[in-house]
């Protein structure tokens, strides 16, 4: 049986993405479509045939970096970074999560980092990604190439106004 909170959430993801006339200039654009199981203009595709059993067996919107590459070519101004999160809302509710664990801890890393300000700090990010998969000097030659291009910060960035007082608010009372 389903919530009524997950009908409407299913409803609005048919409407938006019944508007899609299946161009792929979003998997054309997107800068990690090589690492997808299956192009994100399929997982649109199925979306709008109320297929998303389908799309929870592909790893894409695991993937998906919320880049908004896509949103920014799709004709139909799609929000596809925003659907894409919504299917895994979708999936984690029902207790699915992807087949490769790697997938799943990026994805645990990067939203545990994101409601700590609302914006990400991506030293943070690495570190407690490589920790989480046991591997603490994975790809550790990056950090010092990201730190001469300036790409990467010891310190946090400052949390977006107002950010933790809307946390609280939408937190759970005990
Ligand atoms: S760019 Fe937009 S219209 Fe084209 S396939 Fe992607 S979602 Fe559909
Ligand atoms: S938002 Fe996701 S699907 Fe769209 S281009 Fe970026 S990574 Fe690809």
């Amino acid at each position: 049986m389903e919530t009524p909170e997950l009908e409407k959430t299913k409803k609005e993801l048919y409407s938006e993405t019944s508007l899609c006339y299946q161009c792929g200039k979003c998997s054309a654009g997107c800068p990690v479509v090589e690492e997808m199981d299956v192009y994100p203009h399929i997982v649109i595709h199925l979306t709008s045939l109320g297929m998303e059993e389908k799309v929870f067996k592909t790893e894409t919107p695991w993937i998906c970096a919320s880049c908004y590459a896509c949103a920014v070519k799709c004709p139909n101004d799609i929000e596809i970074p925003n659907i894409m999160t919504r299917l895994k809302q979708m999936a984690l509710e029902r207790g699915l999560k992807p087949k490769r664990n790697d997938i799943y801890k990026f994805h645990k890393t990067f939203t545990d980092d994101i409601l700590r300000r609302g914006k990400v700090h991506e030293f943070r990010i690495m570190i407690e990604y490589n920790l989480r998969l046991g591997k603490p000097f994975k790809n550790a030659m990056l950090g010092p190439k990201m730190l001469m291009k300036n790409k990467l910060h010891f310190t946090p960035p400052k949390a977006v106004k107002g950010f933790r007082n809307w946390i609280k608010q939408i937190s759970p009372k005990d």
